[in-house]
């Protein structure tokens, strides 16, 4: 089976990069929106939740800020099939998704029938540029199932379509 794909809208792209460009040199993060198409994940939205404890390697998303952050941006949304599909957040360094937050995504996507994603946006100073980490979970039965996801930056928002 080919690779999954999490396939980035232009504005949820701009979203994450805002924020962690704002956010060093802490983490920061949030949750994505969008929809599955088979296993592949589209991301219309990475919707910002603060951290207050935010820290250079530490961000934990808080349940209640999420939920209202999904659920503002839900009810303006224009498209039915928008809902949540996963979790993203920032890495100020160089650094792809740590076991602590596999573990999490791991714990998520129990709790959920269908695959979700994890987005990683890690700051490279050295090249002024950033790397896109992605992994998929899916619950099968009792466990989780993770595999690497290749990112896919799209050229538009792919919100009504
Ligand atoms: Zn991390």
């Amino acid at each position: 089976m080919a690779e999954p794909q999490i396939r980035l809208g232009r504005a949820a792209f701009a979203s994450m990069y805002e924020t962690l460009r704002t956010a060093l040199p802490k983490e920061a993060g949030g949750v994505l929106v969008g929809w599955r198409d088979g296993a592949h994940i589209v991301v219309v939205a990475a919707l910002p939740v603060a951290d207050v404890g935010a820290r250079t390697a530490h961000y934990v998303r808080r349940h209640a800020a999420a939920s209202e952050a999904l659920n503002s941006y839900l009810e303006t949304a224009t498209d039915p099939l928008a809902g949540y599909v996963g979790e993203w957040h920032t890495h100020p360094v160089s650094a792809p998704p740590s076991q602590t937050d596999k573990e999490s995504i791991v714990a998520v996507a129990s709790q959920i029938d269908a695959p979700i994603a994890l987005v990683v946006l890690a700051w490279d100073r050295t090249r002024g540029d950033v790397d896109l980490h992605g992994v998929s979970a899916r619950r099968m039965e009792e466990r989780v199932i993770l595999a690497l996801a290749h990112c896919v930056r799209l050229e538009v928002n792919c919100v009504d379509g």
